[in-house]
């Protein structure tokens, strides 16, 4: 099947335009439909049998019967949706969007809503370290564009270490590195966002960076090309972070075997020992469910991925780099192919996921979202405001306790 003609026939097919309005009555609708689909309304019957989070005693002891409930799961954590790099292909912009919590100008209530988000996220990490979970993503928009949040949930992590011996593999930061060496004022402190987050105990970072060339880079979104990454890499190896390097495919920058080559060695050139490319998302279903928001970027994005497979195919022929095998992504939805770059001994991965098509009955991710509640993924379909179940983690968590 030609996936590409496939994925263009459903954009033709696709609303274009959705306006605002148009995209809230969506989401009402939809939230409707999944109050009926999980027998939230008198006298329905569930079909979700298996949702840890509805609140009724029958399954909070299912829960305690299913502790590994998200051994598997990692969750997703969406600190926020804005971002200033505004990069043409941003899937953020094209997908979904809940309200966000802790955004407001009036500082007032900006605090107000900070203190009631990170409640939340607290109560929801407990609940997830009762099933099981430990691994945890760090993504947006872009995490450090509202450092209160997203400090505030790293040292949310750290209490439940102290308090609860809670142990957490925090995996991921996806940034785009624009605010790291910029000066902020956290809790009566002035200092770098890098200084903030050493003393935080973040250990990895997963920078975006797109290109080789910084004008090219600068193609893509005006603020990432104004990014010094090899003065900010320096910094960020000399405060002992591990840094994954994280580029998108894409027709016009990195678009070939060639150009991935040249990509490893300038990243190895800085003594980065960690990349990951990964393809433009392919869409399993578009429409008004999985791709609400800016439908430019969504086009953009589609024309833009590459041909794997033939690239895959190409670096195997080179002998630099020595083809390892593949995994899977993203509980099957995409392939990752992994190399190692035989001039430094560098990982070199490339991956492809369809997103779109994630069956609604099963927790790909636990996605806890910028409104402060948790989702299975980010289709509007997975999308159940989940806040009752979220006070209902922590009264869980009391429990055990005792
Ligand atoms: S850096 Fe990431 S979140 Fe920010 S605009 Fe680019 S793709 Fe979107």
């Amino acid at each position: 099947m030609n996936i590409e003609k496939n994925l263009g026939k459903q954009f033709e097919n696709a609303e274009t335009e959705i306006s605002p309005k148009e995209r809230e009555e969506v989401f009402r609708q939809d939230e409707n439909e999944l109050r009926h689909a999980t027998g939230e309304c008198a006298g329905i019957e569930s079909k979700h049998s298996i949702d840890p989070l509805r609140d009724s005693d029958k399954e909070l002891k299912q829960e305690h019967e299913h502790p590994g409930l998200y051994e598997k799961t990692d969750a997703k954590v969406y600190v926020t949706y804005a971002c200033s790099a505004a990069c043409k292909h941003c899937a953020t912009d094209w997908r979904g969007h809940t309200k966000e919590l802790g955004t407001a100008e009036d500082t007032e209530i900006r605090e107000k809503e900070i203190k009631e988000y990170l409640d939340k996220f607290k109560e929801a990490m407990r609940l997830y370290h009762e099933g099981g979970g430990r691994t945890i993503l760090f993504t947006g928009g872009e995490p450090t564009e509202y450092p209160e949040k997203f400090f505030g949930m790293l040292k949310v992590l750290q209490d439940l270490k102290k308090s609860e011996g809670i142990d957490w593999n925090v995996l991921a930061t996806y940034t785009n590195g624009v605010e790291w060496l910029k000066e902020v004022e956290y809790e009566g402190e002035r200092k770098r966002v890098i200084d903030f987050l050493k003393e935080l105990e973040l250990k990895s970072v997963d920078l975006s960076a797109h290109h080789y060339d910084q004008k090219k880079r600068g193609e893509l979104s005006k603020s990432m090309g104004e990014v010094d990454v090899e003065k900010l890499v320096a910094e960020l190896q000399q405060s002992n972070f591990q840094v994954r390097f994280q580029g998108t495919l894409n027709k016009d920058l990195i678009g070939s075997a060639d150009d991935v080559s040249k990509y490893v060695k300038w990243v190895t050139a800085m003594g980065g020992q960690d990349i990951y490319l990964r393809n433009m998302f392919k869409v399993g279903k578009i429409g008004p469910d999985t791709t609400p928001g800016d439908q430019q970027k969504l086009r953009y994005a589609l024309e833009r991925a590459v041909d794997l497979e033939q690239i895959v195919t190409e670096l195997q022929k080179n002998p630099d780099f020595e083809f390892i095998g593949t995994s899977e992504r993203h509980s099957g939805y995409g392939t990752t192919y992994k190399f190692k770059y035989r001039p430094t001994g560098a990982s070199v991965q490339l991956g492809d996921l369809t997103i779109g098509a994630e069956d609604p009955e099963k927790n790909t991710y636990f996605t806890f979202n910028p409104d402060g509640n948790v989702t299975r993924n980010m289709n509007i379909g997975g999308r159940k405001d989940f806040s009752e179940k979220s006070q209902h983690g922590a009264k869980t968590a009391q429990r055990l306790k005792k």
